[in-house]
């Protein structure tokens, strides 16, 4: 067994009070790692070391900083194949998707390194003829950043760099279940020459160092993770006068209308549906179909959640692999359970399976469910998706809509007028014609709207909203 895992404070990797253990969520029987984990005391001196180390980061030059990035950049790709067997070691995704969510995260540190080189501010006319008035962005602080575990590189990725690269130093509490993968991303950081104190990354439990790092002196919370937490986290960082930028949950619908290529519908909310074991924010859950079509609609989807290979994420031959943890098997066999009580069918899957002790749920799709059941209306978080019937464009997108949350939504038509018609009335953050409503591009815009966000977008120049504020300055 390799040496524990700890915590990175003020540039050294600091050992904690508890030592929790890392599980291969495929075969729980094996340790991935073990975790020395932080305590209340530990999480204070990172915020401590970040505020110590601010001054002198916002003073770099950004273009430094943008370097530093770069490198870090440069030797995250170098490990990307290790990073990403031990990511699905941890958390269960397949090799090729945790390799693939690495490379992510080195695209997101070289297009962040490169927003270091664009313009940093305006400048206005003034009503004063000796006045030059100029307006600028600037780093907005210490910065929390609290992650989940489904995506556990490229979701740090996306709040980390473009916090650093404009100029704010971060704490980290990444999620309990994936304490390795921090540790290598931390560690493309230190070895890039990110100074000391500008990352901390606090390991542990969030019960043990949570209440100290939302208690801290901290500029900008940025949460992203479930709507439960996320809503409590932000009461508090408000009241103690952060901003609070949340990404949350979702229940995206896919709208398959009667003229939709049903080869194509069928593949896409296939991957939406399983893929990651349908772990995303983003995962397809309600299929919505136009009841001409539901039929062989339904027969296709079937064909590809039986036919898709559940088994070791790192067997290459495996397209879906487990769950992450014992607690999201309950979960999800839970809503299967109520589904089966409130009459729904399960035409494929319906329950998990049994492989080397892992947290398997096969992939499933239920029909005969109405719009009230807790699996239609709750996310559910696993290989999942539920069909529901629609008598016209009008009712599906009333279904699509009848929801709380509204971070995606795909819509299946050859029809483009109907196509641009939906992404107009669909009420969510990502709207997708003819494809998954999963997988995003890293340059653009990112959040939901409803239930699903709160605070303003992630990823490409978006994020610049959140990780600065302007300052005006009139120069006589
Ligand atoms: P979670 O239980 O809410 O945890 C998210 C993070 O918050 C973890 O790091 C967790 O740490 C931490 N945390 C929990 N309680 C805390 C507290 N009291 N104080 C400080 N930190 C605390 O969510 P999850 O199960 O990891 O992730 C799944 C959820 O994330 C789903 O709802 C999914 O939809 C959502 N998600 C949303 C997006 C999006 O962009 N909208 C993307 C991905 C996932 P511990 O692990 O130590 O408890």
């Amino acid at each position: 067994m390799p040496e524990p895992l700890r915590s990175y404070v003020a540039g050294e990797w600091r050992a904690g009070t508890a030592t929790l253990e890392d599980v291969n969520p495929a075969r729980p029987s094996e340790v991935v790692a073990e975790v020395q984990a932080a305590d209340a005391a530990l999480a204070e001196e990172a915020i401590t070391a970040a505020r110590a180390a601010f001054p002198a980061w916002r003073d770099t030059p950004a273009p430094a900083r943008g370097e530093i990035l770069r490198r870090a950049a440069d030797l995250l790709e170098a490990r990307a194949e290790d990073v990403g067997r031990d990511l699905a070691r941890e958390e269960g995704k397949t090799l090729a998707e945790a390799i693939g969510e690495t490379r992510r995260a080195v695209a997101i540190l070289r297009y962040y390194a490169g927003q270091t080189l664009e313009p940093d501010g305006e400048t206005y006319p003034s009503a004063s003829r000796s006045t030059f008035l100029y307006a600028r962005r600037e780093p907005v602080g210490v910065v929390l950043a609290i992650t989940p575990w489904n995506f556990p590189i490229a979701i740090p990725a996306w709040k980390l760099a473009p916090a650093l690269a404009y100029g704010n130093c971060v704490v980290w509490k990444p999620a309990e279940l994936v304490p390795l993968t921090a540790v290598h991303f931390t560690r493309a950081f230190a070895d890039a020459g990110l100074p000391a104190g500008v990352l901390g990354v606090v390991l542990g439990r969030s019960g043990d160092v949570g209440a100290t790092l939302l208690a801290g002196p901290v500029e900008a919370v940025t949460f992203t993770g479930s709507n439960e937490v996320g809503r409590r986290l932000q009461l508090e960082a408000i009241a103690r006068g952060a901003k609070v930028q949340l990404e949350l949950g979702g229940k995206n619908p896919a709208v398959v209308l009667a003229d939709a290529d049903l080869d194509l519908a069928a593949e896409q909310v296939a991957r939406g549906a399983f893929l990651s074991a349908g772990q995303k924010c983003t995962a397809t859950s309600r299929v919505i179909v136009e009841r001409a079509v539901l039929e062989p609609l339904a027969e296709r989807l079937v064909e590809h959640a039986r036919g898709w290979r559940l088994g070791d994420p790192l067997d290459p031959r495996t397209v879906v692999g487990p769950l992450a943890s014992p607690a999201q098997l309950e979960r999800v066999a839970g809503y299967l359970d109520g589904a089966r009580r409130d009459g729904g069918t399960a035409l494929a899957g319906g329950g998990p399976a049994a492989i080397d002790g892992g947290y398997y749920m096969q992939p499933t799709v239920l029909a005969g469910l109405g719009p009230e059941s807790a699996v239609v209306r709750e996310e559910v978080f696993g290989p999942v998706a539920a069909l529901l019937p629609a008598d016209s464009y009008a009712d599906a997108v009333d279904a699509a809509n009848d929801t709380p949350f509204g971070l995606s939504a795909a819509v299946f038509t050859r029809d483009l007028g109907r196509a641009l018609r939906f992404a107009k009335d669909v009420r969510a953050g990502v709207v997708k014609v003819n494809q998954e409503s999963a997988g995003l591009e890293l340059h653009v815009p990112f959040g939901g709207t409803k239930a699903s966000s709160s605070g303003s977008r992630e990823q490409g120049k978006a994020a610049r909203e959140f990780f600065t504020e302007w300052k005006t300055v009139y120069v006589d």
